[in-house]
């Protein structure tokens, strides 16, 4: 955080809280007062020594007007006070939550949290913090902590946080960005997910990364099995590699040439989609008006990077998946893109395992 204004000690005391009853402390080289001072006797030991460091900083301003306070302490604790929240005391903020806290995505109080409500509390198993729109949480043992608000949070909450089925977050919420194609507007999408199993949720103009009862798959058997043929055969081979590495339902030919869930082959309409899944025929194609064609800069189409997030995000359709966010293979708008990102991913494990 960049320091703001440094007062001096009287400045401060002018700006302190009015009313408060104990004298204000000098430590380490810098006042404590007011509400900051309030938050702080609470950490000291009977011999007078402080549970969360000396100060290492004056009274600074905080927020995007000024309209709060902070100070840090021992370099790894900060007090940050508004009125907004509680006009007699701040709250402490430190540690792996603190780090957390400072970091660009998150902005301190003048991000999406907003200022602390509570001091670094015990959660089960854990620790947390809870702010004026969310909270920063993490389990004992791990190395970082992570935020949760919004819907997400509301429904980690209804799940009964980390006692529930979910567990600790193990990411941030994930904000896709939005963009429009010919189809329309999508990607205002968010995501997170949690050591225990993986939960997506979206709003905006997306109505889901999934569209259950889409898909093709046998559920009883957790697969996707194929006949027909294609040319593309490297994009088919590399397109079962990435899916069925999740380990979630499995893409496979089928042994019976009279039975499968979908039939693949290729078509060549110039101007169509560059391919499709269709439910109504258990029917995946591929466009060889673009993935064969030469016409393109750079055979733009025909490299086997452009046909295997074809293929393979065809086959996510057929098992289900929506469409999604920039950098997914499931970005309706054809890519280089041939791996599964976090988003990719999180909304398979939807779709397919949890809860
Ligand atoms: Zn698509």
């Amino acid at each position: 955080m960049t320091p703001l204004v440094i007062f001096t000690a009287i400045a401060a005391t002018l700006l302190a809280a009015p009313g408060v009853a104990h004298a204000d402390q000098y430590r380490n080289g810098h006042w404590i007062f007011g509400s900051i001072e309030q938050e702080f006797l609470r950490f000291l030991n009977p011999n007078g020594s402080s549970r969360i460091g000396e100060p290492t900083s004056d009274e600074l301003l905080a927020g995007a007007s000024g309209e709060g306070r902070w100070q840090e302490f021992g370099y790894t604790n900060r007090i940050f006070w508004t009125a907004a929240v509680d006009p007699g005391r701040g709250r402490q903020v430190g540690g792996l939550i603190l780090s957390k806290y400072l970091t660009p995505n998150i902005k301190y109080e003048k991000g999406v949290l907003g200022y602390p409500v509570t001091s670094e509390e015990q959660a089960v198993g854990g620790r947390y913090n809870n702010f004026q729109n969310g909270a920063i949480t993490y389990q004992n043992g791990a190395i970082a902590a992570y935020a949760t608000y919004g819907d997400i949070r509301t429904q980690w909450g209804a799940s009964g946080w980390e006692t529930g089925p979910y567990g600790f977050p193990s990411t941030d919420p994930y904000q896709c960005t939005e963009e429009t194609n010919a189809n329309g507007v999508y990607g205002n999408g968010k995501g997170q997910t949690f050591l225990n199993g993986n939960k997506y949720f979206t709003s905006g103009a997306d109505s889901s990364f999934i569209n259950p009862g889409s898909e093709s798959v046998n559920t009883a058997l957790k697969t996707l099995t194929y006949k027909g043929t294609t040319k593309y055969t490297n994009a088919l081979n590399s397109t079962k590699l990435i899916w069925n590495a999740r380990g979630l339902v499995q893409i496979q030919q089928s042994s019976d040439p009279n039975l499968a869930d979908v039939t693949i082959s290729d078509y060549n309409q110039p101007g169509g989609a560059v391919g499709f899944y269709d439910k109504a025929s258990r029917t995946v194609q591929f466009n060889d008006a673009y993935l064969s064609a030469t016409t393109y800069p750079n055979n733009m189409y025909s490299t086997l990077a452009r046909q295997t997030n074809l293929v393979a995000h065809e086959f996510g359709h057929a098992m289900g998946m929506g469409h999604s966010c920039q950098t997914a293979l499931m970005d309706p708008i054809s890519s280089n893109v041939t791996q599964l990102n976090i988003v990719d991913k999180t909304a398979f494990s939807q779709m397919w395992s949890f809860p």
